[in-house]
């Protein structure tokens, strides 16, 4: 399973490599960078990866990822570890201490928080504003409408914003998402664009992905 799960990575960076010959779009342009969602999934999943060098990580709730990370941070110091899921203001404080990316930015009180926490701290990580793209009711992230105002105010209180994440609506052809975060960041002065997952992570990096987030197809399906 473990063997598998770095198996899949090396293919799944060959895909990526392929990309931009396959799909021949403009912009398509430098590799993303994969963010291995491990969530769900234990340490001893985990280790083979590190142990392969992989560094970068995605886990999305911050009480699963302070139960396995530190411990595996103290093993690999440089490794990144991105909040990519909906975080609660009062959990600001762990989500400073344990993560060094935010992804999953959406409203103006976690930036408050967030500010609040990183000053405390001394720890200015690096954000993404969640973007709810396919604008719907259920999802997280900033409604469209609403993201010029947060991105002023979060720049405001300091924040270090540097891209936007989304995830497109379960349903239909992803690549009109994708296109639209991309003008997004583009009209925002943003350099960097999270999207992609498992099922559609070839579709985002021919969209201009600077990085995609795996998860189940490294590690097979979740339990639900
Ligand atoms: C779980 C999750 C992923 C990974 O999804 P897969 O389809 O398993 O690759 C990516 N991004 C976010 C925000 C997630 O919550």
């Amino acid at each position: 399973m473990t063997d598998t799960a770095l198996s899949r990575l090396r293919i799944i960076k060959e895909r990526l490599a392929a990309v931009p010959a396959q799909y021949a779009l403009p912009g398509a342009g430098a590799l993303p960078e994969i963010v291995v969602v491990s969530k769900t999934h234990p340490a001893e999943a985990i280790l083979p990866l590190l142990e392969a060098g992989h560094r970068t990580f995605g886990e999305n709730r911050v009480q699963e990822a302070e139960a396995k990370w530190p411990a595996l941070k103290a093993r690999f110091p440089d490794t990144e570890l991105h909040l990519i899921g909906h975080l609660q203001s009062n959990k600001a404080a762990e989500a400073v201490a344990l993560f060094d990316v935010i992804e999953s930015l959406d409203r103006p009180k976690l930036a408050d928080a967030l500010a609040a926490e990183m000053a405390k701290q001394n720890r200015l990580l690096p954000c993404y504003i969640q973007v709810n793209i396919g604008e719907e009711p259920q999802k997280g992230g900033v409604a469209m409408e609403e993201l010029a105002g947060l991105l002023d105010h979060s720049r405001s209180l300091g924040l270090n914003i540097v891209g936007l994440m989304c995830i497109p609506p379960a349903e239909g052809n992803p690549a009109p998402h994708f296109a639209l975060l991309r003008t997004l960041a583009d009209r925002h002065g943003l350099a960097l664009r999270s999207m992609g997952m498992s099922g559609d992570y070839e579709v985002a990096a021919a969209m201009g992905a600077t990085q995609v987030r795996i998860g189940s197809a490294l590690f097979g399906n979740r339990d639900p």
